[in-house]
């Protein structure tokens, strides 16, 4: 099993009804990558797709993949493409859900986003994930 030392929560930065295909054809064609950005994609239905294979490598942060899970929801930018939390209630529950999943699988791995590690300076996911998690720790 690889060593999981974090679940990275990102945003896909498009359009919140821009669909999983189109996600995954602008990795294909346009930065060709072999494989996915992340293991798993919420689209704002709240439904979950899972990608790539969790012993795989996805191409979410750079320098870190080899130890990370990647989970994305899409949407994070407003209609002038600015950083914008545009979560809908499904695809926040339907995160939560997978950070709960992942957790117990993980259980050393720290939970955080994209926008955490240092050296970063992007926006995604777009909102505070350490924040949010608290919203569920009474
Ligand atoms: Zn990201």
């Amino acid at each position: 099993m690889r060593n999981i030392k974090f679940i990275v929560i990102h945003c896909t930065a498009t359009p919140p009804l821009t669909p999983v295909s189109a996600i995954q054809n602008y990795w294909r064609t346009q930065l060709h990558w072999k494989n996915p950005g992340y293991h798993y994609i919420l689209p704002a239905d709240g439904t979950v797709q899972r990608l790539l294979d969790e012993e795989l490598i996805a191409n979410g942060v750079r320098g870190h993949n080899d130890v990370c899970i990647h989970v994305s929801y899409i949407g994070g930018v407003d209609e002038d493409n600015n950083p914008r939390d545009t979560r809908t209630l499904a695809q926040k529950t339907a995160l939560y859900y997978m950070v709960c999943l992942l957790r117990e699988k993980y259980p050393a791995a720290v939970v955080q986003g994209h926008r955490d590690f240092a050296g970063v300076h992007k926006a995604c996911p777009s909102f505070d994930v350490k924040d949010w998690l608290k919203e569920f720790v009474p």
